[in-house]
């Protein structure tokens, strides 16, 4: 590898970069899960954790993975044989599609054509057609991490409601949450889940899963066989601080410090810095005279942007070019997108000068890889950051 001193940059996805605070904070010794130290650190966290999903509902934080929350989520609520509707944005909604089948599910999806987010009226027209009411959840990816597009949360629960369905409202916020605005309660979500290693700029290992009192109730008629993910075992032991089976200790330390770090600076302002900083990606990329993958004006994902790449040319020679040389890592491009895309990361640890280094890269790239593109998307991400900082202070008189 030609170029490995000085940071690299991390620019892909998930896992994230971690902030020297959050590892610091994990840099601590042990407690015991069960003593009275850790028990009143955990309720804190428990407490604390809801801000983020903007609920007052449970949220349950298992060792594992966002894709673990997925099965636990599956096999607390449903039956064996049961319908489930998947919104097809992109690969990781085919994932969940995927698992639902293995786990003994009938996965449905209404497709999308993979450049936009989940289409509301679609999904009204579809729920309207079920009047025996058979599909008992719907599947959203609220941000589809393999295509930068998001879907409307909001509008989901509209077109469920519209359809006066009682199916449960599942969301994938596994790359949203802590990047884009996400309202558990408000917008009438019956799990979400989550993961500890993109907007929560933590390592990987701890999936979190945010659960309302239908989803509870689902719960105690489920049949599918669960014993590591059941819920009622965390939910009877969680409001003491402690967890059923030993906990991620080391990443709870970082999670505490993290949710410290998004109040500081304030939710409403790491949401606005995500959208910032991803529509100076996207002034960059059409500055190159590139596309977008995502083609929706309203779907663009705050927390990721995929590109095109020329036909002709591989996304991931591009990429491989860019590590060796500018000691970078941008996203592959996952299922149809192979080869066909590459992804830039902008989520989670992340602000102007990381994200105009990372388009800086990009560029170099494009013209070391002989990708047909024009000059000056750095430059339109530079205007546009500049144009959209924070005026000079008056000076006092
Ligand atoms: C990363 C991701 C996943 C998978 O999460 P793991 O932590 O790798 O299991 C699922 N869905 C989305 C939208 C993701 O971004």
């Amino acid at each position: 590898m030609a170029n490995q001193t000085g940071r690299h940059f991390l620019q892909i996805p998930g896992p994230t970069p971690v902030p020297e605070r959050i590892l610091n904070a994990m840099s601590r010794q042990m407690l015991d899960h069960r003593g009275p130290t850790f028990c009143e650190f955990g309720q804190k966290l428990f407490a604390d954790v809801k801000t983020i999903f903007k609920t007052q509902n449970p949220v349950i934080i298992y060792p594992s993975s966002g894709t673990g929350a997925w099965e636990a989520a599956f096999v607390n609520t449903l039956s064996p044989g049961d319908q489930v509707l998947v919104i097809e944005t992109g690969q990781f909604a085919v994932l969940w599609r995927n698992m639902a089948e293995r786990m003994g599910l009938k996965p449905e999806v209404l497709p999308t054509d993979w450049h936009s987010g989940g289409d509301a009226n679609a999904l009204e027209a579809r729920l309207k057609k079920d009047s025996s009411h058979q599909i008992k959840a719907v599947c959203v990816v609220h941000n589809e991490t393999s295509t930068g597009a998001r879907t409307w949360v909001d509008d989901m629960r509209r077109a469920i409601d519209a359809a006066k369905h009682p199916a449960l409202l599942m969301v994938d916020a596994i790359s949203s949450l802590a990047a884009m605005d996400l309202r558990f309660d408000e917008w009438g979500i019956d799990v979400a889940i989550s993961g500890s290693q993109k907007g929560l700029m933590l390592p990987p290992g701890m999936s979190f899963t945010a659960v309302s009192p239908k989803a509870i109730a689902a719960s105690k008629k489920a049949k599918l066989p669960r014993s590591y993910w059941n819920w009622d075992d965390m939910l009877a032991i969680n409001p003491t601080g402690t967890f059923p089976y030993t906990p991620p200790v080391g990443l709870l330390f970082g999670l505490s410090e993290a949710i410290a770090m998004l109040h500081e600076e304030g939710l409403d302002n790491v949401f606005a810095r995500h959208e910032r900083l991803s529509e100076a990606t996207r002034r960059a990329v059409r500055g190159w005279g590139l596309e977008t993958w995502c083609r929706d004006a309203r779907g663009h994902s705050p927390a990721v942007t995929a590109v095109a790449m020329p036909d002709g040319h591989n996304a991931d020679t591009f990429r491989k070019l860019v590590l060796e040389n500018f000691n970078m890592s941008l996203g592959t491009g996952l299922n149809k997108l192979a080869g066909k895309a590459f992804r830039i990361g902008h989520l989670g640890y992340t602000n102007e000068l990381t994200i105009l280094g990372a388009l800086t890269g990009v560029e170099m790239g494009l013209e070391l890889a002989g990708v047909p593109h024009q000059k000056g998307g750095v430059a339109a991400a530079m205007a546009y950051i500049a144009e959209t900082a924070r005026p000079a202070t008056a000076k006092a008189a």
